[in-house]
């Protein structure tokens, strides 16, 4: 699996990965949570970028496309990853699908995150983050209402918010992305790989849809064929199994019948032929013959 996922900030898409990490054990790669890291231990790429995440404006191109070129060569990317806020702009689009092409591996999918402005407003204002595992929060959920520590490390410690979680910097945030990142919208639709997702309502419910547009499409209905005959049982059933003595009871007595019919015939035509036939003179022996003529008492 891999995938983008794009959106405004505050749509969602951290949490969401967090999620899809769980669920399909590949890793999430933020490219703001990999710069906060590096603003974090003072790093001289850290340094560099730092200015421009605090006026919410993008770090440049070459910064955040060597960061991944790096990430994307480790070995847990095997089999797949989570792009979490990278690409953020048509160069930086460009970037990835040549590094990917070099390694034959294309995206899978880029998922866009509709959620409006006044949602996103509500999300960033409540943001908290675990400055120990990175899980995210929010106040304003129903589920963490006022939450203050994290609740997915054993020390549960304090949960904090983003310096670029501010009224003036979120504009400025929510301006760049219309800019810059809203054209990517329409260049990846235009390669097929677009799909979108709502993102408002329950984190729970937009796993679901998220996990729903993720799953391969369904295979092209099949055409309708007639349904194949059953195979024939070999047991014969109790209808054959009966019918078969009583065709042979009537074959036999038609035989019968048949034949009762034809001797009847025969007989008939036969008696017939006999009554035609002239009746023969009876030849005597001479001896019979003399001893009819002659005269005397017969015995
Ligand atoms: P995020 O955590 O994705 O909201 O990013 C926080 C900040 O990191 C952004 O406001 C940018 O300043 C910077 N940043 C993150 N990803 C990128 C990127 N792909 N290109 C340029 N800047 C980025």
């Amino acid at each position: 699996m891999r995938i983008v996922l794009l959106g405004a900030p505050g749509s969602g898409k951290g949490t969401q990965a967090q999620r899809l990490v769980a669920r399909f054990g590949v890793p999430q790669i933020s490219t703001g949570d990999l710069l906060r890291s590096a603003v974090a231990r003072g790093t001289e790429l850290g340094l560099k970028a730092k200015a421009a995440m605090d006026a919410g404006a993008l770090v440049s191109d070459d910064i955040v496309i060597g960061i991944i070129r790096e990430r994307l060569g480790q070995m847990d990317v095997a089999a797949g990853y989570i792009l979490d806020g990278f690409p953020r702009n048509l160069a930086q689009a460009r970037s990835l699908a040549s590094m990917l092409a070099v390694i034959g591996q294309p995206l899978d999918a880029v998922v866009l995150f509709n959620v409006d402005y006044a949602e996103i407003a509500r999300r960033i204002s409540g943001r908290r983050t675990c400055p120990n595992c990175g899980a995210i929060f929010n106040v304003h959920d129903a589920a963490t209402p006022g939450i203050t520590h994290c609740t997915n490390c054993a020390a549960a410690p304090s949960l904090t918010q983003r310096p670029d979680d501010n009224e003036h910097t979120v504009a400025r945030r929510l301006a760049v992305y219309d800019e810059q990142t809203r054209p990517l919208i329409e260049h990846y639709r235009a390669q097929g790989l677009l799909r979108s997702v709502d993102a408002q309502g329950a984190v729970d419910k937009v796993t679901a849809r998220l996990v729903a547009v993720l799953a391969p499409p369904a295979p092209a209905a099949k055409r309708r064929s007639k349904p194949k005959p059953k195979p024939k049982s070999k047991k014969k059933s109790k209808a054959k199994r009966v019918r078969k003595p009583v065709r042979k009871a009537a074959r036999k007595a038609v035989r019968k019948s048949a034949r009762k019919v034809a001797r009847k015939v025969a007989r008939k035509a036969v008696r017939k032929a006999l009554r035609k036939k002239p009746r023969k003179k009876l030849r005597r022996s001479p001896r019979k013959r003399a001893r009819r003529q002659a005269p005397g008492p017969r015995l």
